[in-house]
């Protein structure tokens, strides 16, 4: 005989779908004995559209219902653009190897004979679990790469790959609706004196209190910013003009000289330049690409510089 699961699991929602009230009524009374949530509904179509406002990742369907039966049901799951499995368990007749093919054909999962036997039941619904226990492991493992992936793993800000492509989307965005884009481009001053001076693992510490400084001044959810090399970071406003990015890069640039980052009982002071860039899109210009952004960026920071570090230039493409 099969366990009934453990208070401390988490058990899917059933929806028992059956339009037989009296089978329905003793098929669900014996799930919720065994601690499911379930709910109900009289056939196919009833349970479609229970999707539109609740979930439920596992279905027990009977065959033959009016309105829409247990392979029709079974079709418009599958053919439902859903990001979470649905679990199908069909209830047939006996002697029906025609129908178990036909059902399994049409997407189900599982299927139980008729006269349902409980701790058959609870079996089949426990596989179940497994497989969407499995789904839900797969996904977070996913979601864990998907993360590690585009981010940098020193500081946390975005990496690379995510800029170039989360920039070019940008682009596209605002040259659609004819909104400002900027850029800002950060590089620490003298960094590799800090290395020197300080040693690798000290600068590591440099380059990650630079981007929680950075990421402290920026919009949540809309601005971000990326590692865009060794020591140099692009900071991603979209909707945001001239003006405003001006006055940003003056305040990253004194929140960063503000701050000393405390490395084993030592103060470091760090400084940064920034090169900003405002592309505002006309109707009459053509395209531009992120590279003429980045290097209208790149060349007021390289001014900075030049200016003696610790200050922000910025430039517009229109
Ligand atoms: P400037 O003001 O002209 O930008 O001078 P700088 O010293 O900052 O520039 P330079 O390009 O000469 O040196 C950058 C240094 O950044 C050299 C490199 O070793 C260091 N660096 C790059 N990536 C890392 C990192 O991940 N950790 C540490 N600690 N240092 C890094
Ligand atoms: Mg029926
Ligand atoms: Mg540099
Ligand atoms: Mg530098």
């Amino acid at each position: 005989m099969t366990s009934v699961h453990t208070t401390s699991e988490v058990l899917p929602r059933i929806l028992v779908v059956e339009d037989d009230p009296i089978a329905r009524a003793i098929l669900s009374a014996s799930l919720k004995k065994d601690g499911y949530q379930v709910d109900v509904a009289s056939n196919g179509q009833a349970a479609i559209d229970k999707y539109s406002e609740d979930f439920f990742p596992v279905i027990i369907t009977d065959w033959l219902m009016p309105e829409m039966d247990g392979i029709e049901l079974c079709r418009m799951i599958r053919s439902m653009n859903i990001d979470r499995y649905i679990y199908i368990i069909f209830v047939t007749s006996q002697d029906s190897r025609e129908d178990v093919i036909k059902g399994l054909d049409a997407g189900a999962d599982d299927y139980i004979i008729k006269p349902i036997h409980h701790s058959e039941l609870r079996a089949r619904i426990k596989s179940a679990c497994r497989i969407l226990d499995l789904e839900t492991k797969l996904k977070n493992s996913l979601a864990k790469s998907h993360e590690l992936a585009i981010h940098d793993p020193l500081t946390g800000a975005f990496n690379r790959v995510y800029m170039d492509q989360q920039l070019r989307l940008e682009l596209i965005r605002c040259e659609r609706y004819h909104r400002p884009l900027s850029v800002i481009m950060c590089d620490l001053d003298h960094f590799k004196a800090v290395n020197d001076t300080h040693g690798h693992l000290a600068g590591d510490e440099v380059l990650k209190s630079c981007v929680e400084s950075i990421m402290s001044s920026l919009r949540k959810g809309i601005d971000w910013v990326a590692r865009y090399g060794g020591e140099e970071f692009v900071v991603v406003l979209p909707e945001t003009g001239q003006a405003v990015i001006d006055a940003l890069a003056e305040r990253l640039r004194l929140k960063i000289a503000s701050t000393p980052v405390d490395v084993n009982g030592f103060e470091i002071n760090v400084t940064a330049s920034f090169g900003a860039a405002t592309l505002v899109p006309s109707f009459t210009e053509s395209r531009r690409t992120i590279e003429q952004i980045l290097k209208v960026a790149d060349s007021c920071l390289y001014q900075a510089k030049d200016n003696g570090r610790n200050q922000a230039v910025s430039g517009i493409l229109e």
